[in-house]
């Protein structure tokens, strides 16, 4: 049993097909994967149940079960922005899946436990006024998929949108690594090394996974990462994704680091952790039977994601972190704003940093 009061999950996504008028989309090539249906699954929900109660289902189950977890107290789920074109308006035939802030912003209101995350592709006409809008309307942090959204994180052109981040203390979790859930992927894109513009700005940075897998300029994605936290204090990354069977042995390599145990924060990649591919047995060959046997058998998909990461070596401190960083991230009516004025959101991490 941990001591730690409550542990905040920074890394959690959503769905969506359009039901209930979402807004959101997936491709159709995307729903002809077998992704498609492995991934409705593991949220709890079946096409046929989004069809007839909307997309924001998925998020009431999220809710519920997150509400059932011992260890986690709420989680920030992630929006999607797509590929934008050369006049910078959404380009729907090259985005595989949408989930659109105005959707997302005002769902996660309804949940005590959900809070805000916003997605911009700021190659986006108006990528400065949405993000204003954003903090507004309660986003905790901005979240980018590089290699499939198309964003170079290094472009210069950036550094306007950059400052914006800067000055409202959005704080920009941003995936680093090869991915794999998509069928169309630029990996080049999510070289950390390309965080450095981002960083010399003075944003707070996420570097999703841990840039845990894949190759750039022929170096482990991991290593480009690790030096830059002895340059940068602004930088941060979280532990998702690394107890998945094509991460083994990721995490202990990630924890060596004790220099930056301070600088990792915890997220699940909900749903994956709610799924084969995060089974405790994968690791078996680093706890022992008993644990293994016994974390299997823990139902909640956090608690047992937690019990987990404990049992291969992350420290309640660790767990801890991402707490200290959201502390007092509640979701916040629209026109909630502080005794300053600034919307809730902005003054959470004006303590912080
Ligand atoms: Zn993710």
């Amino acid at each position: 049993m941990l001591s730690s009061p409550a542990i905040i999950d920074i890394h959690c996504h959503t769905a969506g097909i359009g039901a209930g008028a979402s807004g959101c989309f997936v491709s159709s090539a995307m729903r002809r994967n077998v992704r498609f249906p492995f991934f409705l699954k593991t949220f709890g929900v079946s096409e046929r149940e989004l069809q007839q109660h909307g997309d924001s289902l998925i998020l009431e189950r999220l809710s519920l079960r997150l509400s059932e977890s011992q260890h986690v107290s709420s989680a920030v789920v992630l929006a999607m922005d797509g590929v934008v074109n050369a006049h910078g308006d959404l380009d729907e035939a090259a985005t595989e899946i949408y989930i659109p802030n105005y959707f997302l912003g005002r769902e996660c209101r309804n949940y005590s436990n959900l809070l805000f995350g916003a997605s911009i592709n700021p190659h986006r006409l108006d990528a400065l006024e949405r993000l204003d809008k954003a903090a507004e309307d309660g986003a905790v942090l901005l979240k980018w998929l590089p290699s499939v959204q198309g964003i170079n994180p290094a472009d210069v052109r950036l550094k306007q949108f950059y400052r914006r981040l800067q000055e409202l203390k959005l704080p920009l979790l941003t995936h680093t690594g090869g991915e794999e859930s998509f069928t169309r992927v630029d990996n080049s894109l999510a070289d950390p090394i390309r965080l450095q513009c981002a960083l010399d700005e003075g944003v707070t940075v996420i570097a999703a996974h841990c840039a845990s897998n894949g190759l750039n300029a022929g170096q482990k994605n991991m290593d480009r990462l690790l030096p830059l936290f002895k340059v940068y204090p602004n930088l941060y990354t979280d532990i998702s994704s690394l107890t998945q069977v094509n991460r083994l042995g990721h995490l202990p390599k990630v924890l060596r680091h004790v220099d930056i145990h301070d600088r990792l924060l915890y997220g699940s990649d909900m749903p994956i952790i709610n799924s084969f591919l995060t089974s405790p047995w994968w690791h078996a060959y680093r706890i022992p039977f008993p644990a293994a046997r016994r974390i299997a058998s823990i139902k909640n998909p956090w608690d047992r994601n937690i019990a987990l990461k404990l049992a291969l070596g992350v420290t309640e401190e660790v767990l801890s972190n991402s707490w200290k960083m959201f502390a007092g991230a509640t979701p916040a009516p629209f026109d909630l704003c502080s005794a300053n004025g600034a919307p809730a959101g902005q003054q959470i991490f004006g303590e912080v940093y």
